[in-house]
């Protein structure tokens, strides 16, 4: 074992690999675990904004991207513009960065690659399934049977991450009880990337307003547009990413061209010409106390501490300010200086600080992308969408608001 702390990472989606690559920055020896045993496909893809981006910044980890979002459109089914908007063209100087959409496997292999290239160990096929706290140690069991050993662990992963249910099984350990699986919020998401339309404009962000569905639209690469249609349902459909075969992608096709009559051409037109559709459930669950997203030793960042539905899109965004926080509340093991430490009562003062400051943003958020879901994206009746309709004009009419709203989110972490 290196001399440095050793630091588990558990999961290797967005926040383990970034927080692995600052951690090496300060000194620490990180190893990052992930069950799946090839990184690889990854779902469809997600929306980076600057707060995000700022901490990719300083990992090198902005994938090359040159189709930043330029335009924000909202709009009827039939293509009628409620709001247009060309604020994030003024994102760079406002905020440093654009808002970018990127492949999630893209994403992922990127930052798989910057591990390796900076010699930080990556364990494929490792899935975490128990955790024993020493005085001076931790050690993470996983299911091929293997144990690893280090001075702290930190829980990335994920929405069904089981390092927080090991975590809060710790808090009741008379009855073992952790906590259930994640809450299905009732509406899933059917989902695909297309080649781009000569009607979808680049730089567009669409998000097209039906009832009872919606349906997001923006740019991943130079050629390629993401789409994600919205519906309510009421039988629980795990998240999954697996698209079915041929029959299943005709099948999905089918079910949305009669979902999505009355769409101007350019959305029927992405949906015709995709390669492969998902389908998936989308899923939060009810916060944590801040005193919960830590023991003794182990600490959660992300969707492990902070599941969140995707209306807002910020889970990856405040993953990456949790990785900004804990690693800069960590002290600097680099160098001859002992003027810190990681023992027990240490540690605690760091993951306590961490989750009060990032507890009560992340708990705000998970709640405002929930009611987003259910109040703006997926709303059933003409009048309640008329209704929300409106609501969205009024919203975008004050500049100086919208900015206001804006900062908030996107001003952080530094
Ligand atoms: C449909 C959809 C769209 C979204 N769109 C956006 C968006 O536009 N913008 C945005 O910011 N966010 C978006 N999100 C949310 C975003 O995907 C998550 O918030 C983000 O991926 C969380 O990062 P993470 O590192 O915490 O977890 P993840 O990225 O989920 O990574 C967790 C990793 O841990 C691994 N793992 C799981 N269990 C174990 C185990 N027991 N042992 C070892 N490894 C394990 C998993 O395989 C995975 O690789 C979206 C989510 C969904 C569902």
């Amino acid at each position: 074992m290196s001399s440095r702390p050793t630091v588990l990472l558990i999961g290797c989606g967005v926040a383990g690999p970034v927080l692995a690559l600052l951690l090496k920055q300060k000194g620490y020896h990180p190893i990052v675990f992930e069950k799946v045993a090839a990184l690889g496909d990854a779902g469809a893809s997600l929306m980076l904004n600057p707060n995000g981006l700022k901490v990719l910044s300083l990992v090198n980890g902005i994938p090359s991207l040159e189709h930043p979002i330029t335009t924000f459109w909202h709009g009827t089914p039939s293509g009628t513009t409620l709001v247009t908007s060309d604020l994030p063209r003024s994102y760079p100087t406002r905020y440093g960065h654009s808002a970018r959409g990127v492949k999630r496997t893209a994403l992922n292999l990127h930052l798989k690659q910057l591990l390796l290239d900076a010699g930080i160990e990556l364990r494929e096929g490792w899935q975490l399934n128990s955790i024993t706290e020493n005085t001076d140690s931790v050690t993470a069991g996983f299911t091929n049977d293997q144990t690893a050993t280090g001075t702290f662990l930190i829980g990335s992963d994920g929405i069904k991450a089981a390092s927080r249910r090991l975590i809060l099984q710790k808090e009741n350990p008379a009855t073992g009880e952790g906590e259930g699986p994640p809450t299905f919020t009732g509406l899933i998401q059917v989902a695909g990337i297309s080649r781009t339309t000569r009607e979808s404009p680049r730089g567009r962000m669409g998000n097209y307003y039906g009832e009872g569905v919606h349906v997001i639209v923006y740019p991943v690469s130079a050629s390629e547009v993401s789409w994600a249609v919205t519906m309510s349902q009421d039988k629980e459909m795990a998240e999954s990413w697996q698209s079915e075969g041929a029959e299943g992608l005709q099948a999905r096709k089918k079910m949305l061209e009669e979902k999505l009559a009355g769409f101007e051409d350019t959305v029927l037109e992405l949906v015709r010409d995709a390669d492969r559709i998902i389908s998936f459930g989308l899923f939060d669950r009810q916060e944590l106390e801040a005193e919960q997203w830590f023991s003794k030793r182990c600490v959660l960042v992300g969707d492990a501490a902070h599941p969140t539905s995707p209306h807002l899109g910020q889970g990856a965004n405040q993953a990456l300010e949790d990785c900004y926080h804990l690693s800069r509340l960590l002290p600097n093991v680099d160098g001859d200086s002992a003027d810190y430490s990681l023992a027990e009562t240490g540690l605690k003062a760091v993951f306590s600080e961490f989750a009060r400051l990032r507890q009560p943003r992340t708990s705000a958020l998970v709640k405002e992308a929930r009611r987003l879901g259910h109040e703006q994206r997926v709303v059933f009746g003409a009048e309640r969408c008329r209704e929300r309709d409106a609501r969205l004009v009024a919203a975008w009419s004050d500049p100086e608001k919208v900015f206001e709203g804006m900062d908030r989110l996107l001003k952080e972490p530094f």
